[in-house]
Order: C-alpha cells, then sequence, then structure tokens
C-alpha cells in the first residue's frame, strides 16, 4: 500500500493484539473491532492532529449534542486482500464526498481528504493482518462523525468528534429475503435527510421493520412519501428490478442515497451491453410484470452484501413470488464487481485504491 503524507499523525500502538482470539469462520458481521481507531477532534472551526490509538470507550458529557439532537453521520466501505497481500479500498473517494455532503446536510463540519482518505490508509496499513484474504473476506469500514459540544441547547454544536473504526467481516449471506412495499411508513421525505448517511435515518426504520419481521418479511422496499407509488429503497439498499432483459433503478434525489453499489452496478451493466434504465420505478408496474410473469429479479445493493436477491415481495397483503433463476443478472454482476473488488478482474474503471 502507498505510505501517506500525513505528517501530523500521532500513532498509540496498542501493547498486545486481540487478533488471536477472534473466530475468524464465525464473525458475526459488526460486532468485533480490530486493535485501533483514528480519532480526530474539531473544535470552534478547526480540525485538530488525527491520532490512532488502541481502541478504547469515549467519555464522554451526557449533555453531548449528539444524545439529544442527533448529530451523527457515518460511511460504510471495505479493504480487501488480493493474492499477493495487498490491501485495497474500493472507490473511497465517493465515501469522502458523501460524507461531506451529509456533514453539510446536518450543518457539520466537512473533513478534509488527508484525515479521512490519508488517514484511513495508516489507519489500514496499521491494521492489514486484519485483512483476510479469500473472495467475501473484508474488512469493513466505519467512518463516522458526532456533536460532542456540550448542552442541551438545540442548535448545532461546536465541537466534533471524527472517528474511524475498523471490523472484519466474512460473506455475507442474506437467505430469503421476502420484503414488503410500504403504503404507509417513510425512510425519507421531500426536503428531509433520506439522501444523508445520518444515523437518525436508520433509527427511524427499524419499528416499520421490526412490523414487518412480525409479518414474516426481513425488509422493506421503501416507496416515496408523497404518494407511496414509487420504489426508492430497500432495506438499507438501494434498489435494482428487472422486467425482462431490462434493469431499472429510481433515480437519486434528496430521499435517496447515492449508493457507491448501485452506481458501480449501472457502469458494469452499461458497459457489458445489459440495458440499464435510471427513472422512477412504479409500484403499479412491478405488480403487473409480477402479474404477467415478466418481472425477473429484484435485488438490493449496498457494500456489506454487494448484492442481495429478493425472492419476493408483498403489497397490499398479496404475496408475489419471483421466479428462481439459474444465471440471474444479480449473481453475474455481484461476479463481475467483485472480482473488481478482490483484484480477479482487470479494474478497466480504476475504482481500487
Ligand atoms: N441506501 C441506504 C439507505 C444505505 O444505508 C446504503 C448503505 N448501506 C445504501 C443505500 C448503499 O450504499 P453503498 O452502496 O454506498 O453501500
Amino acid at each position: 500500500m502507498e505510505l501517506t503524507a500525513l505528517d501530523n499523525i500521532k500513532i498509540v500502538t496498542a501493547k498486545e493484539s486481540k487478533i488471536t482470539s477472534v473466530d475468524f469462520d464465525n464473525l458475526s458481521f459488526g460486532n468485533v473491532f480490530t486493535d485501533h481507531m483514528l480519532v480526530c477532534d474539531y473544535d470552534n472551526g478547526v480540525w485538530g492532529d488525527p491520532e490512532i490509538k488502541p481502541y478504547e470507550p469515549f467519555t464522554m458529557d451526557p449533555s453531548s449534542r449528539v444524545f439529544h439532537y442527533g448529530q451523527a453521520i457515518f460511511e460504510g466501505m471495505k479493504a480487501y486482500k488480493d493474492e499477493n497481500n495487498d490491501v485495497w479500498l474500493y472507490r473511497p473517494d465517493q465515501n469522502h464526498e458523501r460524507f461531506n455532503k451529509s456533514a453539510v446536510r446536518l450543518a457539520m463540519p466537512e473533513i478534509p481528504e488527508e484525515i479521512f482518505i490519508d488517514g484511513l490508509k495508516k489507519l489500514i496499513e496499521i491494521e492489514q493482518k486484519w485483512v483476510k484474504k479469500g473472495k467475501g473476506n473484508s474488512l469493513y469500514i466505519r467512518p463516522f462523525m458526532i456533536a460532542t459540544g456540550h448542552g442541551v441547547v438545540a442548535s448545532p454544536s461546536n465541537q466534533y468528534r471524527f472517528c474511524i473504526i475498523l471490523s472484519p467481516a466474512s460473506a455475507y449471506y442474506s437467505g430469503d429475503v421476502k420484503v414488503v412495499i410500504a403504503d404507509h411508513y417513510s425512510r425519507a421525505a421531500n426536503g428531509g435527510i433520506g439522501a444523508a448517511k445520518a444515523a437518525g435515518n436508520y433509527s427511524a426504520q427499524f419499528y416499520p421493520t421490526k412490523l414487518a419481521n412480525q409479518e414474516g418479511f426481513q425488509q422493506i422496499i421503501w416507496t416515496d412519501d408523497a404518494t407511496h407509488t414509487k420504489l426508492e429503497e430497500a432495506g438499507t439498499m438501494n434498489v435494482f428490478f428487472r422486467i425482462n432483459d431490462t434493469l431499472y433503478t429510481a433515480p437519486t434525489s434528496e430521499r435517496i442515497l447515492d449508493g457507491v453499489t448501485r452506481k458501480s452496478i449501472i457502469d458494469i451493466a452499461e458497459r457489458d451491453g445489459i440495458d440499464v434504465d435510471v427513472r422512477p420505478v412504479l409500484v403499479s408496474e412491478i405488480v403487473e410484470a409480477a402479474e404477467k410473469g415478466t418481472l425477473k429479479e429484484i435485488f438490493g445493493a449496498g457494500t456489506a452484501a454487494v448484492i442481495s436477491p429478493i425472492s419476493g415481495f408483498s403489497y397490499k397483503d398479496t404475496y408475489y413470488e419471483l421466479p428462481k433463476l439459474q444465471n440471474s443478472f444479480a449473481s453475474e454482476i455481484k461476479e463481475k464487481l467483485t472480482n473488481i473488488q478482490y483484484k480477479l478482474a482487470e479494474d478497466t474503471f480504476g475504482w481500487t485504491v
């Protein structure tokens, strides 16, 4: 990995590594963290020097603004190891850009590339042994920022903490995913924060998702808040529909997160001659296509699972089962995308860093 020009970074290494106590064959996603984290504090208009230090709890004042007014944003990305033991990031510039868009929307400070990207490279360089070889294995990267300023005053904080933590992950099998199309609850509204990776967007999803789980569905396909007629996201993923041999996905908007996986899928599909139509997708046309048998696939797209096929959906108490395809677009595109991430295929797009 290329070394960085982060001169002002302070590094305190952990006395002992936890790695020998980790069962890499039985990882549950997002529960084990590496030995170090990156922390950088912001105070009254300036970012301080970033520090890499042992992973440990924070001490925070109970009046810290994040606890009361929810100024909290995050990112989700991964590092992969190739057959030569080199470690690769996938389109980290996209995550950095999106993080800063989220920051602006939540009235938080933007973070410079030297801290987000160069700091991340330095942290991963130190934690390389936590990135395991083999397709499916990765190191999940969670950069986040919280408002640390004191005072139960409903206005933006003057102090923030940026932090990056890392969690080893193995292949993610979502199993059989049945979804329900939302006709009452929404995850995002026009003029709201749906396009930001803001913590509050996720807590707002938990209750409706719990109700869907009780009905036997794993996830919700979110529709537009105003009319509930347009299909927008699947759980915490972007969503694609295949009718005949064309892929459809909604355009990004202030209600939809601009997913890195989504845009990569569009580029790969277009390169390889699959028709992709980026336009609003109506609930009515999906129901009609399912009834006619022209709806071939629905899949979610996101960093954690890459592509997660959906086996059927429910809309207003009717359940529609999707066909089980041998050569699905979902498996074909997932293979191509992961081959780029693991350096098993030529990265003609220049996405790996
Ligand atoms: N939509 C939402 C709401 C998400 O949280 C995510 C990320 N988990 C995505 C879409 C997919 O984005 P990406 O491909 O960048 O992971």
